[in-house]
Formats: structure tokens, C-alpha cells, sequence
């Protein structure tokens, strides 16, 4: 997958860019770059396929509601030096898209820490804007509703999305970044596997 042309607009915009050939020398990058401090986990595939958890609790205070009591562990992790996450699609042109349900992954792009890594695989990359926000909705959405066996259109049909007024509807937010937010550094790490929904 040729990056450059991501890797260049995303640098326009303000992000410092990493690319890896393969998760695990990401997670080794991130495992080298983060150390005592405390960090946060959003609900990634991507941070889990990658191992990140498993190498960065060793030195690090990590809090991920994937790994223990949820509600508690979306709290901690919203005030930590770091946070980690991936997007459910990422245009060439440098917009990031993220869906979320509960809010947390969303709210902490934008506010509450020193800095954000966002871990990006391959199949999230959309030639524009248009499209990253059609593989955030008919892609993304649906297939984590289907992961999650929600009782939602989507999930049963695993077409599209619905757009559905389901009281298990799993999209209740939208986010485009279309830079990093004043005051926070934020970093993204390109992989050239496929990770995540
Ligand atoms: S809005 Fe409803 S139908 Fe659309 S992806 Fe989300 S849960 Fe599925």
C-alpha cells in the first residue's frame, strides 16, 4: 500500500506520521516511545490485534475498558498523558472519521491529554472525506454492531447501514478531525496489514 500521499497531507495538517510494515513493529515503536506515564485505550481492534496492551502495561498504567470493569475504566482513561486509538477510516487527503457510541474513544481525540496516537491499518484508507465517512458508516458501523451482536438492521443484513432507530443503535456520534486539537500532540502510525473493523 502506497502511503505517501496520505503520510504527506496528514504532515500538512499538523500530525507526525509513522509508517510500519507489520503491527508488531508498530507496537514495538509505541512500546519504545511510551514509558512511565499513564495511558489510555480506546475501543480499538487495531490497539488489540497489535498487542500494544499486553507490552505497554509492563512499564506503563494502562486503563482499557476491553480489559476490566468498563465504566471505571473509561473514566481513568480519559485523563491520562496518553491515549491510543484507531479511526473507522482515514481519507487520503488527511481527514480522520470516528463513529462511537458511548463517547469516550471520540471525546478523548479531541480533549484531556498530552498526547494521542492514533494506529491506522491499511484497509481504513479512503481516496476522500466522502468516502471515509461512507466506510464509517456502512462499514464500520455495521460490522461492529454484528461483533457486538446487536439487534440493529445492520447487523442482521450486514450490508449497510440503516441508519436504524434501534434502542441498541451502536452510532449515536460522528467525529471528523481535520487536525490535532490546540494543545495536543497527536501522532499517527500507519501500518501496511489490515487491522480492525
Ligand atoms: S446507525 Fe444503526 S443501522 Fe446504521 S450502522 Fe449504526 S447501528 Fe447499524
Amino acid at each position: 500500500m502506497a502511503f505517501e500521499a496520505v503520510k504527506e497531507n496528514l504532515e500538512k495538517r499538523g500530525y507526525t506520521v509513522k509508517v510500519f510494515a507489520t503491527g508488531a513493529e508498530a507496537a514495538a515503536y509505541l512500546n519504545s516511545e511510551i514509558d512511565g506515564v499513564t495511558v489510555g485505550i480506546g475501543g480499538s481492534g487495531t490497539v488489540k490485534n497489535i498487542g500494544a496492551y499486553e507490552l505497554l502495561s509492563e512499564h506503563n498504567t494502562v486503563y482499557w475498558h476491553w480489559i476490566t470493569e468498563p465504566n471505571e475504566a473509561r473514566k481513568n482513561a480519559m485523563n491520562t498523558d496518553v491515549y491510543l486509538t484507531s479511526v473507522n477510516a482515514l481519507a487520503e487527503s488527511g481527514e480522520m472519521v470516528n463513529i462511537d457510541g458511548a463517547g469516550n474513544r471520540v471525546a478523548s481525540t479531541l480533549f484531556g491529554h498530552k498526547k494521542v496516537y492514533f494506529v491506522i491499518g491499511r484497509n481504513k484508507l479512503v481516496k476522500t472525506y466522502e468516502d471515509a465517512v461512507w466506510r464509517a458508516r456502512n462499514i464500520a458501523g455495521p460490522g461492529r454492531a454484528k461483533q457486538m451482536n446487536r439487534k440493529t438492521p445492520c447487523a442482521v443484513k450486514a450490508d449497510r447501514c440503516y441508519d436504524c432507530s434501534s434502542p441498541e443503535r451502536i452510532c449515536r456520534g460522528m467525529v471528523t478531525l481535520w487536525e490535532p486539537m490546540l494543545g495536543q500532540s497527536a501522532e499517527v502510525i500507519l501500518i501496511d496489514e489490515d487491522h480492525g473493523l
